[in-house]
């Protein structure tokens, strides 16, 4: 039992950055959060605004040692975003320690990969998925039946006939769709604006949410 936890502590985490601030993003937006930005990402969105996480060589940090990190700071509602967590098959032991440490857990994600072993966790946490053009919008299967919400970069590809798509459907019906416009750009605004009214004349409501955080001058 002893050696099951000191294993569980000593697993090594591919860790860009830890720090608090606001979600500015999504259905949970507003809330004070601690971001754990894990390092290394599979795709490349041209307008990425996370460089630095990018790619798989970066520090490896004990989770032991995040634990310590997590005793400093206030908020209680954990984000693990990247880079790409689901990218990294220790992302249930990261999981799990936040869940003990009773912080409420967001995963934001591409969409694309799957790890074994987060289906014991997938109903206890918030999982945002934010479909990228860089992969045709393929979400995984698993990240479709889990995820709480999906939240689109409104950039030059985004079209209607994506959000419409089949497989996104459940999320439209449930009001679980969010429209992000690309760097609070003014024309990705206006764009977002008017595929919420062509989706309302639809029948569906969805959300335009701005990057919050970028109005207060936090990361
Ligand atoms: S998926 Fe996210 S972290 Fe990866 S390149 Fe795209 S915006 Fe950057």
């Amino acid at each position: 039992m002893l050696r099951d936890k000191i294993r569980k502590t000593d697993t090594l985490i591919p860790l860009n950055e830890i720090y608090e601030s606001i979600q500015g993003e999504g259905l949970l937006v507003g809330t004070p959060s601690v971001f754990i930005r894990l390092q290394g990402c599979n795709l490349r969105c041209p307008w990425c605004d996370q460089p630095e996480a990018l790619s798989f060589k970066g520090n490896l940090v004990k989770l032991s040692d995040i634990k310590k990190e997590l005793e400093k700071l206030t908020a209680r509602h954990a984000v693990i975003t990247g880079g790409e967590p689901f990218a990294h098959k220790e992302l249930p032991k990261l999981v799990e320690l936040l869940l003990e440490e009773n912080f409420s857990v967001q995963i934001e994600t591409n969409g694309t990969l799957w790890v074994e072993g987060m289906e014991r966790f997938a109903k206890d946490i918030h999982i945002t998925c934010s479909p990228k053009g860089v992969a045709r919008y393929y979400v995984n299967p698993n990240i479709l039946k889990y995820a709480k919400e999906l939240k689109f970069v409104v950039d030059e590809e985004l079209t209607p006939e994506i959000l419409l798509r089949k497989e996104f459907l459940p999320f439209l019906e449930e009001k679980r769709v969010v429209l992000q416009p690309e760097s609070n750009r003014k024309d990705m605004m206006e764009k977002a604006l008017k595929l919420q009214r062509e989706l309302l004349k639809k029948g569906f409501i969805v959300r335009v949410i701005p990057q919050i955080h970028k109005c207060f001058d936090l990361k």
